[in-house]
């Protein structure tokens, strides 16, 4: 399970974040301040940190700094209110990877963070950006998908599975390598868990979703995207 600091001191943004992106299945550790922040992030080895610019004590130029200069590597997404902190972050003079500014809607957010967490997956770096499905069109970049122009709502894991689907359009892709690729070799969620995942994207996909004309079953081995 992949975990995300967020340093944030607004505790409704803060626990926003937080069910968010448990319910996709992180696990969330958040620090109201900069210094608690740091600690965490020596304590919980996070493989994604968000972190805000303006915090009571140490502000978050300086959290990047430090957790830099201490040898955290994780990818760390600024979050940044005002354009004069923003040219710094863009700079990137303080170690930062990404930024969102705010106000920022929690799906672009969840993109990012999403993004920066499977930035060193092979197959993701390889995935198309896009796909179109007759009358359906997912953007993956922008975690987007509608269908005859009107929004579809997708979870990430939904958006990952499609995305994985696509990257092998026409070729099988069995359950081991779905549960490998989007929900990670640590995680315990059987291969029901993809079958939920591949039953809920059918039913945004398709227009029949017992009768798919895109996601097919191939027995014996798994899905596939049709081509
Ligand atoms: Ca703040």
């Amino acid at each position: 399970m992949k975990t995300v600091l967020i340093i944030e001191d607004e505790p409704a943004l803060l626990d926003g974040l937080r069910v968010n992106l448990e319910t996709e299945g992180y696990q969330v550790v958040g620090a109201h301040t900069g210094e608690k922040g740091i600690d965490l992030a020596m304590e919980s080895r996070p493989d994604v940190i968000v972190l805000d610019v303006m915090l009571p004590g140490i502000d978050g130029f300086e959290v990047c700094r430090r957790l830099r200069e201490f040898g955290v590597k994780a990818p760390i997404i600024i979050l940044s209110a005002r354009s004069a902190e923003l040219d710094r972050v863009v700079g990137l003079e303080i170690g930062a990877d990404d930024y969102v500014t705010k106000p920022f809607s929690l799906r672009e957010l969840l993109a990012r963070i999403h993004a920066r967490l499977r930035e060193h997956d092979d197959w993701y770096r390889h995935a198309p950006k896009d796909v179109r499905l007759g009358s359906v069109y997912v953007d993956f970049e922008k975690c987007h998908a509608s269908r005859d122009g009107e929004a579809v709502q997708m979870t990430a894991r939904e958006f990952d599975v499609l995305r994985l689907l696509a990257s092998h359009r026409g070729q099988a892709v069995t359950r081991a390598q779905i549960m490998n690729c989007v929900f990670g070799s640590s995680d315990e969620t059987g291969s029901r868990s993809v079958d939920t995942h591949i039953l809920h994207v059918r039913q945004k996909i398709e227009d029949d979703p017992a009768n798919p004309r895109y996601l097919l079953t191939v027995y014996g081995q798994g899905y596939k995207l049709l081509e």
